[in-house]
């Protein structure tokens, strides 16, 4: 009947022993709305007696059937049904009695294994719980079911770990213990080891101790902010792993301190306020990217300018800010073009007029320098942290809701693909 196998192959159902009826369509209206059943029945010679184990032979016989309602991806928006007929055999060795089984739907469920898969492509997705369900046609407690799913999936390595990884820590969910949970990665391949609910130093302890001895001992590089209690939970759990301050919080560091200079230059000289509040991207701009060529007209200057020309008026109005954007942009090209020595020679004999935070920066590179170091000598960086923190933000914003951090972690694995459900 090949008409009939098409419509199985268009239902995607996969079970041989699965056979249509006869008039295997029928129509049903729930509620108003329009519902496909479709008719089928599945028959095959069991192996054996499920209870008592014994193989089949003529004292197993057929004992009628039962009937399930099984739910099916929606076909077009309409909601799918496959009316299943599944053969029951009586065993006389035990007396007792067996329904067959099929490969589209797990034991004593009627939502088919395809919903469960469509469903866990749904969860891959920027898309809320509700809506999921909605979609699917199944409830909300379904949804979590399959997360549940993927989650049982996961097969931690305990004697792994890649040579390079990438700390960092994003805000979590309200219920989490802790308001910062930590996240760490690959540092070569951008992809997520782990995320532990809190980033408190015993639970962090705790939880890298798991890993073997050898699996810690192979982590050579690890990337961090600047944050000390990682430093002493790497020399302690990591011992053969140098520490790299990352890249942009180095920078990062340096410009809000001078930014915040800016801002109480901008409060203490009035005559210069408006100015220094509407160019502030051009201070914080490294210096060689000014454009120094092209004159025009702007808005708080009454003579044409380039935007090297107003910078060097800005900073000619306060020895403060004229020193701090001098150490500023200083520091900022030594990082860029990775020179550590011209680096460490800025951090001392410093300019008196320098600013208070940027005396408090410096002291901070002071602390930090010998991790700085590692950072001039590698390319390793937390890019790829950065990047998918921005993504958990999203995950929280529309997927919200999660009031447990065990739901709002699956969930952020199942959209890094970092889990592959069990369908
Ligand atoms: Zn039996």
């Amino acid at each position: 009947m090949p008409q009939e196998n098409n419509i199985l192959k268009i239902l995607n159902i996969q079970d041989k022993n699965i056979k249509l009826e006869e008039n295997y369509y029928e129509k049903e209206i729930v509620k108003g709305e329009l519902r496909h059943l479709v008719k089928a029945k599945l028959s095959y010679r069991p192996e054996k007696c499920p209870h008592c184990g014994k193989i089949y032979d003529h004292k197993i016989i057929k004992h009628g059937f039962k009937k399930t309602k099984i739910m099916l991806p929606k076909q077009s928006r309409i909601n799918t049904y496959l009316i299943l007929k599944k053969q029951r055999y009586l065993c006389k060795h035990c007396n007792r009695t067996f329904t067959l089984s099929s490969s589209e739907v797990e034991k004593h469920c009627f939502i088919g294994k395809k919903v469960k898969a469509s469903v866990a492509i749904d969860l891959t997705e920027k898309s809320s719980i509700k809506d999921i369900a909605k979609r699917n046609n199944v409830s909300s407690s379904t949804v979590y079911r399959v997360m549940t799913s993927y989650y049982k999936s996961i097969k931690r390595k305990l004697n792994y770990l890649p040579k390079h990884l990438c700390f960092d820590e994003f805000k979590s969910v309200k219920s989490a213990k802790g308001a910062m949970s930590f996240i760490y990665c690959n540092a070569d391949s951008g992809k997520i080891i782990n995320i532990v609910e809190n980033r408190r130093l015993y639970v962090l302890k705790q939880h890298f101790y798991r890993y073997s001895r050898q699996a810690r001992n192979s982590v050579k590089k690890v990337v961090i902010d600047m944050y000390s209690p990682y430093i002493s939970l790497i020399k302690e759990v990591f011992p053969k792993a140098k520490i790299v301050i990352d890249r942009f919080h180095i920078v990062q560091l340096i410009s809000r301190a001078f930014n915040k200079t800016r801002i109480k230059a901008m409060n203490s000289n009035p005559n210069i306020r408006n100015k220094l509040k509407r160019y502030w991207k051009l201070l914080l701009k490294p210096k060689e990217e000014l454009n120094s060529t092209y004159f025009r007209k702007y808005i708080c200057f009454k003579k044409f300018m380039s935007q090297r020309t107003i910078v060097e008026y800005l900073i000619s109005q306060s020895d403060v800010l004229y020193a701090s954007y001098n150490l500023y942009q200083n520091l900022l090209y030594a990082i860029k073009t990775k020179n550590i020595k011209m680096f460490k020679g800025y951090l001392t004999n410093l300019n008196k007029n320098i600013s208070c935070y940027l005396k408090t920066s410096i002291n901070t590179y002071i602390k930090y320098i010998s991790h700085i170091e590692n950072t001039f000598a590698t390319t390793l960086s937390n890019g790829f942290l950065e990047g998918l923190i921005g993504k958990i933000k999203v995950i929280k914003r529309i997927a919200f809701g999660f009031r447990s951090f065990h739901w709002f972690k699956t969930r952020i694995l199942i959209t890094q693909n970092m889990l592959a459900p069990n369908y």
